[in-house]
């Protein structure tokens, strides 16, 4: 955030009038509604929120105790924004862009803050900028003028801001400069420095948004291969604690082929929030073989943090998310919990004493949620090129209850839905992914894309196993009544095969070195192996062999060591053979 330099342009104070948690209403203040003002003796940053007559109410996104009625407040005249340039990637901020590491070095410990700016990125370090155009370039709004190696992964890409005129670049530099250092000027007299700073409320320009058709690969066979998320697209995690969100949020952010990260960790648990902060900085990034923080910026809101900030760092993140995008980069955004965010507003609203909707969520609620979402896409830009934003969402329903009015209200608005399961986490079926509720709006868009890139038939295996899960799902009901065994031989047979769907291909360890990640090919081949198993044994049913026989062949249970196999290839191969041979044998 970079309003404080303005604060001394208004001398406007108003008076606190009255504190309630993060609600603070003032008097006299001369403020537009969202701007960003200083509360208090200590300068707590908040927005203003209402305005009615001449009082204001604000949302503080610092902690308010001892802060009380007749302290001043500030009005910056700005809108809460970001300040994006080279320097954010391999950072980690709070709600409000002050990069925890600074904050740490001013206040002695992260999380304990109150008044202390810190700006978001370094403004006095110094980046080699390499132009990328020449004096009498015409240059529009977008265009990048020039790059800096941000991280060893990433190259930041300098654009003329959305919100300039263009023209004939009459001045450009070569070399080291800081952030704030014009490097390149305009016949109209503008002048482009390496930073900009844009309101996160707003939504960034583009172009049309264009229909996604590639995948983001993810790595997990169970989204990959049942419930492809596409690059641009949205998707809801909702499942109850512990049913494995925030592991597959990470798995997300470690593998999936997203050139940028921006993980929001939004009101979740502190010690979780820790053990990202610590464990990302240590990761590798698997494409590259760099630091996965390389490509990664990090926000972070525990729930030890004030409510309202939680506010901010969902839209602080999709910002930082659209500048990359804005870049040419397809990114990837991560929100971890958008439930806590809920709640937040939820507890503005009550303090406000707004007319409460369902459950006490005040009536904007679906609008926040899917102005938020909205802001993902595949876009065409302002440049002629093309980026794209992929959200992911994580929502903590109370008890699992998927009917609560967050999961519902972002339900409506998301296109790939993975539904965590309580029951699965308990057997230790992980990812626990429920394959009968969760759902893919991407999968028939994307199908060309895993057919030429992947294998021709990768619909029609796809829905091969999506049969038998759903025959399984029949059979179970009469297998409770009357036991397994009073099925006919082919029924039995095919909850055996989707039994082997279950646990060799759609479980994945993500603590396991081979198997946290699987390549879309090995994701193809392993659910080929355990289709050639169905079609051998088939086979062998309809020849006479007892199933019992079939199930007993020794190749059979090595499929469920696919998900492990490095050497996956030659195992696979050396798998369908035997089950050949094995299962040939017997008639
Ligand atoms: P939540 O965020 O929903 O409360 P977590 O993501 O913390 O749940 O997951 C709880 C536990 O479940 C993890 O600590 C881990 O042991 C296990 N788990 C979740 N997903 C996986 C997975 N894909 N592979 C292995 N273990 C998992």
């Amino acid at each position: 955030m970079s309003q404080a330099e303005d604060i001394e342009s208004v001398d406007e104070d108003g008076v606190i009038e009255s504190v309630s948690g993060p609600v603070v209403t003032a008097t006299d203040l001369d403020a537009r509604m969202n701007d960003v003002v200083y509360v208090g003796d200590e300068g707590l940053m908040g927005e203003v929120i209402e305005i009615e007559g001449n009082l204001t109410t604000i949302q503080v996104y610092e902690e308010t105790s001892g802060v009380g009625p007749g302290e001043p407040v500030q009005n910056t005249g700005e809108p809460l924004s970001v300040d994006l340039g080279p320097g954010m990637l391999d950072s980690i901020y709070d709600g409000v862009q002050r990069p925890l590491d600074v904050l740490e070095e001013k206040m002695g410990t992260a999380f304990l803050d109150r008044g202390v700016d810190a700006p978001g990125i370094d403004l006095e370090k110094e980046w080699e900028f390499t132009p990328e155009v020449e004096e009498g370039d015409a240059v529009e709004p977008g265009d990048v003028v020039g790059v800096v190696e941000e991280t060893v992964t990433i190259d930041h890409k300098v654009m003329v801001p959305p919100d300039y005129e263009g023209g004939d670049v009459t001045a450009i530099e070569h070399g080291e400069f800081n952030v704030e250092e014009t490097v390149v000027e305009l016949d109209n007299g503008e002048e482009i420095q390496m930073h900009q700073e844009w309101p996160v409320r707003e939504a960034r320009p583009a172009g049309d948004k264009e229909t996604p058709t590639e995948p983001l690969v993810t790595g997990q066979r169970v989204q990959d291969g049942l419930f492809p998320l596409a690059k641009g697209g949205t998707a809801a995690i909702p499942g109850p604690f512990g049913s494995g969100k925030t592991v597959t949020q990470q798995q997300l952010a470690k593998w999936s082929d997203a050139d940028i990260v921006v993980y929001i960790g939004c009101g979740e648990r502190g010690n979780e929030m820790t053990e990202v902060i610590e464990d990302f900085p240590e990761l590798p990034d698997p494409q590259t073989g760099n630091p996965l923080m390389a490509r990664t910026c990090l926000i972070a809101n525990t729930s030890n943090m004030p409510v309202a900030a939680r506010e901010s760092c969902i839209y602080t993140g999709i910002t930082i998310a659209e500048y990359y995008r804005d870049m040419g980069y397809d990114v990837a955004l991560m929100a971890d919990s958008t439930s806590r965010w809920a709640e937040a507003m939820r507890e503005i609203s009550s303090r406000l004493e707004e007319m409460p909707g369902e459950e006490g969520y005040p009536a904007y609620l679906a609008a926040a949620l899917s102005e938020f979402y909205e802001r993902a896409g595949k876009f065409q830009l302002m440049n002629g090129g093309e980026g794209s934003i992929s959200v992911v969402g994580a929502v903590s329903p109370p008890g699992g209850d998927f009917s609560e009015p967050v999961t519902q209200n972002t339900l409506r608005i998301v296109k790939t839905f993975w539904a965590l399961d309580a029951d699965l986490a308990e057997r230790r079926h992980f990812p626990s992914i429920n394959w009968n509720e969760s759902y893919s709006l991407y999968k028939d868009q994307l199908d060309p894309w895993w057919e030429s890139n992947v294998a021709g038939d990768w619909a029609d295996t796809r829905q091969w196993a999506v049969d038998i899960l759903d025959e399984e799902d029949e059979l179970q009901e009469i297998v409770q009544l009357v036991g397994k065994d009073a099925l006919p031989e082919d029924q039995q047979l095919t909850m055996e095969i989707a039994r082997y769907i279950r646990e060799a291909w759609l479980q994945q360890n993500a603590l396991h070195d081979v198997d946290t990640y699987c390549e879309p090919e090995k994701t193809y081949r392993m659910l080929g192996a355990i289709k050639t198993f169905n079609d051998e044994a088939f086979d062998a049913l309809d020849a006479g062999v007892p199933v019992e026989e079939i199930q007993d062949v020794d190749a059979a249970p090595q499929l469920n060591r696919m998900g492990t196999a490095e050497e996956w290839e030659e195992f696979i191969d050396e798998i369908e053979n035997d089950l050949k041979e094995q299962l040939r044998a017997l008639y």
